[in-house]
């Protein structure tokens, strides 16, 4: 199988050099040529443009930032679909809309190509270590076709429903996500302005009904660390409550808890916490109410 990968992030790079590690010809692409130079040694081959890199492939995977970009290079002049042979797989592993992954998949219908929504969980060490959580929309064929390419990149491979159901679940997990995160972000403040510390609140909630992942994951590695690189960005955590907004739309489905939690992430945002893990909020009540929620360890 000859793999192309468009998009050399913070995920599309260990995945592109996991493939390789498990014995896939490997083709890369991103519009950073700089990144594309430093991983071209790695690989099979860089390439110079999407269309060199659909001419060398039969199977394409992009991990690209947003819909808008994703519809970009698969529809455009110069796109995969323009440039890709019938029969060609087309794998988006980017956090999008299901409305989007649907509509791209229809036009690669027309094209012959099989398109399928695989959005992932578990993060840069998720990505490195090929423990992804992979959440698969798309026919059953297309999917049994690519799995073993699956389990190299993760470990808990689900294949959910047609296109766009991957996108689905995924858009539902990071939903609870953001919106869990944003709970324990208040909680602490007003835990704190009552005089309980962190440490007790984290001790004993953990035991309590009240504990979540945030909670497990963000607390005693982010919070209390007051060490807020790596993680999973608030720009991301934003995008996801973005796109769950806009499904609200296109479904008519009221998230007043998710739209409320959009705000906090903006104001972050706001704040310039862009690229901080999104356990960062902390820091509005912080600023707000002058109180120390995070550590002191840095
Ligand atoms: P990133 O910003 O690090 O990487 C995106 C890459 O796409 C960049 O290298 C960028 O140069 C490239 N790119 C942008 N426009 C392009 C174009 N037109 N053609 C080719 N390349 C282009 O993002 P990331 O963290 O790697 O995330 C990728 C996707 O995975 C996103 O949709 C994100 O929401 C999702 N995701 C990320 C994480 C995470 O922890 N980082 C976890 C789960 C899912």
């Amino acid at each position: 199988m000859k793999i192309g990968l468009i998009g050399l992030g913070a995920m599309g790079k260990p995945m592109a050099l996991n493939l390789m590690g498990a014995g896939y010809e490997v083709y890369v692409y991103d519009v950073r040529d700089e990144v594309v130079k430093e991983l071209e040694e790695k690989v099979t081959g860089g390439c110079k443009t999407v269309a060199e890199l659909a001419s060398k492939s039969d199977t394409i995977i992009s991990s690209l930032p947003n819909a808008k970009i994703v519809e970009a290079v698969m529809t455009g002049e110069d796109g995969v679909f323009k440039n890709s042979r019938q029969g060609t797989i087309i794998i988006d592993m980017s956090s999008v809309s299901p409305g989007s992954s649907k509509r791209i998949a229809k036009k690669a219908e027309e094209y012959g190509i099989d398109y399928i929504d695989a959005p992932v969980s578990g993060g840069v060490s998720g990505a490195s270590a090929g423990t992804l959580t992979i959440m698969v929309g798309g026919k059953d064929d297309t999917f049994f076709k690519v799995k073993p390419l699956f389990e190299v990149l993760g470990k808990n491979i689900y294949h959910v429903g047609e296109v766009g159901c991957g996108d689905a679940i995924k858009m539902i997990n990071n939903l609870l996500l953001g919106c869990n995160m944003a709970a324990l972000a208040e909680a602490l403040a007003l835990g704190v302005k009552c005089g309980l510390s962190v440490e007790i609140m984290r001790e004993v909630i953990s035991k309590s009904s009240g504990r979540s992942y945030a909670l497990e994951a963000k607390l005693e590695k982010f919070i209390m660390a007051n060490s807020y690189s790596g993680g999973f960005a608030v720009d991301l955590q934003h995008k996801d409550l973005g796109i769950a907004l806009e499904a609200s739309k296109e479904e008519a489905v009221p998230l007043p808890v998710t739209a409320t939690a959009a705000q906090v992430y903006e104001t972050a945002r706001a704040k310039g916490l862009n690229r901080r893990d999104m356990s960062s909020i902390v820091k509005i009540w912080e600023d707000l109410i002058e109180i120390e929620i995070s550590g002191k360890e840095h």
